[in-house]
């Protein structure tokens, strides 16, 4: 049956030796693949009862019906599902806090902090999209697996769906990696595992259609990826796509585009794309080449 791409030779984990295995889902394709594919890794190990699966919700930037679909697919496999989100929760401040937002105030999504640091994120250095809106507040959930293990010492695998063909930089990660701090504490160890690294799309899709789970609409109407509407790394024939079902939401980023006085993407602007659509271009399927470079 793991006749999918099987990982390369010593970078299978010993499931059984870790006390929970956390899996991030985007609800996107290769979190669906891959949460497939490390469930029947632990019911052989017989550890299914130590997977969790986690959504780090990100609000009106995410694609509708995803933080939903994500907890659908945990579900089909019977597995404890967490919701993380970093909307709605209230500042500490300090040093720890991200720069535009003060102690006490309440941190808005992904547009909202564009709007206050009048900056969209972009590569490298630069993006707080992820770190601010999916890390952090996944690292939360890793520290109540802890406490509820009563903070004696705790292993935990750390699960995360990346693709060698999506992008070099993703290509070069170790596909298992012994993490240090701030996720490794005096009694707590995390490796980062990357179970489908190695998977081409085809694999993806047919490890989906095996299992019978739903996936997302976006998929059906041409988009490569999930989780942010529109993608900073994105290429404009998704952005296309993403504009045509979404125009409201592109409607949010141009306003904020146009008042921060910043380009969506170095030397594009979000609003070419509304130009397109109301001057009645059509998305084109065929000029999307996956490259998303992340
Ligand atoms: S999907 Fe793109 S824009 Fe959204 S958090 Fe990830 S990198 Fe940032």
């Amino acid at each position: 049956m793991l006749d999918e791409a099987a990982p390369v030779r010593g970078a299978l984990p010993d499931l059984a030796s870790y006390d929970a295995i956390l899996v991030s889902s985007s609800a996107g394709k290769d979190s669906q693949a891959m949460l497939d594919y490390v469930v029947e890794l632990a019911r052989r190990a017989k550890v299914l009862d130590r997977v969790v699966v986690v959504h780090a919700d990100l609000g009106r930037v995410e694609w509708k019906g995803t933080r939903k679909l994500a907890e659908e697919q945990a579900r089909h496999y019977g597995l404890r599902f967490e919701v993380v989100s970093r909307i709605g929760r209230v500042s500490p401040g300090g040093k720890d806090a991200s720069a535009p937002y003060a102690k006490g105030d309440v941190f808005g999504d992904l547009l909202d902090h564009v709007e206050r640091r009048r900056m969209w994120p972009g590569p490298g250095n630069a993006r707080y999209c992820t770190s601010d809106h999916k890390r952090g507040p996944i690292r939360r959930v890793i520290t109540r697996l802890h406490r509820e293990h009563g903070r004696r010492p705790f292993r935990l695998l750390q699960c995360i769906g990346l693709r060698a063909e999506e992008s070099p930089n993703r290509a070069a990660e170790p596909q298992l990696k012994h993490e240090i701090k701030p996720l490794k504490t005096k009694t707590r160890d995390v490796d980062t595992w990357l179970p489908i690294q190695h998977w081409t799309e085809a694999q993806v899709w047919r490890r989906i259609e095996r299992s019978g789970v739903p996936h997302h609409p976006a998929y059906d109407f041409g988009m490569p990826r999930l989780s942010c509407v529109f993608c900073i790394f994105a290429p404009r024939a998704a952005l296309m796509i993403a504009g045509a079902h979404n125009r409201e939401l592109l409607a949010s980023y141009v306003r904020i585009e146009r008042d921060i006085g910043h380009t969506f993407k170095n030397g594009f602007a979000i609003a070419e794309i509304e130009a397109a659509l109301e001057q009645g271009e059509t998305t084109n399927n065929d000029a999307l080449d996956g490259a998303w470079n992340m």
